[in-house]
C-alpha cells in the first residue's frame, strides 16, 4: 500500500447536499477528508496521501478518477454526506460500484452523479451519459472492474468501524452506479457519512468531535484493510496478479469450476475479465462479443472468465487480447483439480509436470 487518493465530494459552485441548518456537504466532506488524510500521514509516513481537492474548488467526476488512475493509486476513497426527504433518515453507509438493488439506491447515485451536469462539455466527456436516466445505470453496472472483491472488503471494513467505533446507525454496504467509482481503476469506495437532512445528525456532521470520530473510523477501517493487503508476500511482479493473490488468501476462496479439463491432474489458467454482484447472462453481446465466457459464483459475487489454458504463456496472450478490446483490468487466475489456486502455485505445478 503506497498511494491513497482521498476524494472530498463536490466543491466550489457545487455545494452537494444542504442541511436543514444550511451545512454544506462539500464542507463536511473536505473537513473529514483532511482529518483522515492527516491521520494517515502521521501514522504511515511512507504512504503518499493525494487529495483530489484540498480547497473549496469545483472538480469534475472524471477528473477526480483520472487523477487517481494517473498515479496508479492503490485505493480511492470518496467522501460525501447524504440528504433525504425523510427528515428522520440517519446513519452511515459505504458504497461500491455495481447495479443498484433498490430505487432508493439508484436515487443516491443519481443525486451524486448530477454534479456532471455542472461540468463544461459533460456530453462529450461522459459519452452523453444522462445522470437522470435510470436506463443509463444498467450499462454503468455491466462493465464492472476487476476490483469488486477488494472494494467490498474495504467497504465492509470501514462500515464496521463506523458502527462499532463512531457508533453510527448501520445502513450497510451497498452498490450503485457512481460515475466517480466507475472511472477509477483500483479498489474504490464512496462513503456517505450521514444525513444533513436530519437536524441531529447535521449537528454531529458539522461538529469537530463528529468529524474527528468519522475520520478516525475511516482510518481504522482503512488500517484493517491495509493490514490484510500487506500481510501477504508477493513474488509475482505484475500488479494485477499480486492483487489477485492477496484476494485469494484474504478470502481463502475455493471457486467451483464449471468446465473441468479431461485430465484432472492438470493446472488450468483462465483470464478473469469482470465481476458483478448481479448475475450477467454469458452471451457474447454482454461481453464485447466474447463467446467463451464462463461464470463462477462465490459469496454472492459473480466472476467472469474466458479461456482454459494449460500454460501461463497462453493465458498471458489471451489476457493481452481481452485487454485490447476494453477489459483493461483483466487478470489471470489458476485452477488445479477444479479448485482455485494462486497463479504462482499454478506456474510452479506446470513446471513440475513438464519435467
Ligand atoms: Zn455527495
Amino acid at each position: 500500500m503506497r498511494t491513497v487518493v482521498i476524494d472530498p465530494g463536490h466543491g466550489g459552485k457545487d455545494p452537494g447536499a444542504i442541511g436543514v441548518n444550511k451545512t454544506y456537504e462539500k464542507d463536511v466532506a473536505l473537513s473529514v477528508a483532511l482529518k483522515f488524510g492527516n491521520m494517515l500521514k502521521e501514522k504511515h509516513p511512507n504512504i503518499e496521501v493525494v487529495y483530489t481537492r484540498f480547497t473549496d474548488v469545483f472538480i469534475g467526476l472524471a477528473e477526480r478518477a483520472k487523477k487517481a488512475n494517473s498515479i496508479s493509486a492503490d485505493v480511492f476513497v470518496s467522501i460525501h454526506a447524504n440528504a433525504a426527504v425523510n427528515k428522520k433518515a440517519a446513519g452511515a453507509e459505504v458504497w461500491v460500484l455495481g447495479l443498484h438493488k433498490s430505487a432508493a439506491a439508484l436515487e443516491i447515485a443519481k443525486k451524486e452523479n448530477s454534479s456532471i451536469l455542472m461540468e463544461d462539455d459533460h456530453g462529450s466527456k461522459y459519452q452523453d451519459f444522462d445522470p437522470k436516466d435510470p436506463d443509463a445505470y444498467i450499462g454503468l453496472a455491466m462493465r464492472q472492474n476487476a476490483y469488486l472483491d477488494q472494494s467490498l472488503n474495504f467497504a465492509n471494513s470501514v462500515q464496521s468501524s463506523f458502527v462499532h467505533d463512531a457508533k453510527r446507525f448501520d445502513r450497510g454496504v451497498k452498490q450503485a452506479g457512481f460515475m466517480v467509482l466507475y472511472r477509477t481503476t483500483m479498489p474504490a469506495i464512496l462513503i456517505e457519512l450521514g444525513f444533513l437532512s436530519n437536524a441531529q445528525e447535521e449537528k454531529y456532521l458539522s461538529s469537530a468531535i463528529g468529524q474527528d470520530e468519522l475520520a478516525k473510523s475511516i482510518y481504522i477501517g482503512f488500517k484493517k484493510y491495509k493490514d490484510q493487503i500487506d500481510g501477504v508476500n508477493h513474488s509475482i511482479s505484475e500488479k494485477e496478479e499480486q492483487k489477485e493473490q492477496v484476494k485469494e488468501i484474504v478470502h481463502e476462496e475455493k471457486t467451483e469450476v464449471k468446465v473441468v479439463p479431461e485430465n484432472k491432474e492438470q493446472v488450468v489458467f483462465k483470464v478473469q475479465i469482470s465481476a458483478s454482484s448481479v448475475s450477467i447472462p454469458t452471451i457474447a453481446a454482454n461481453f464485447k462479443g466474447l463467446n467463451d465466457v464462463e461464470q463462477h459464483q462465490l459469496n454472492g459475487i459473480y466472476k467472469y472468465t474466458v479461456g482454459n489454458f494449460f500454460t501461463f504463456e497462453e493465458a498471458k496472450s489471451r489476457q493481452k487480447d481481452v485487454r485490447n478490446i476494453g477489459f483493461d483490468s483483466a487478470f489471470i487466475v489458476a485452477y488445479y483439480n477444479g479448485e482455485k489456486i494462486t497463479v504462482q502455485e499454478g506456474v510452479r505445478r506446470t513446471k513440475e509436470n513438464s519435467q
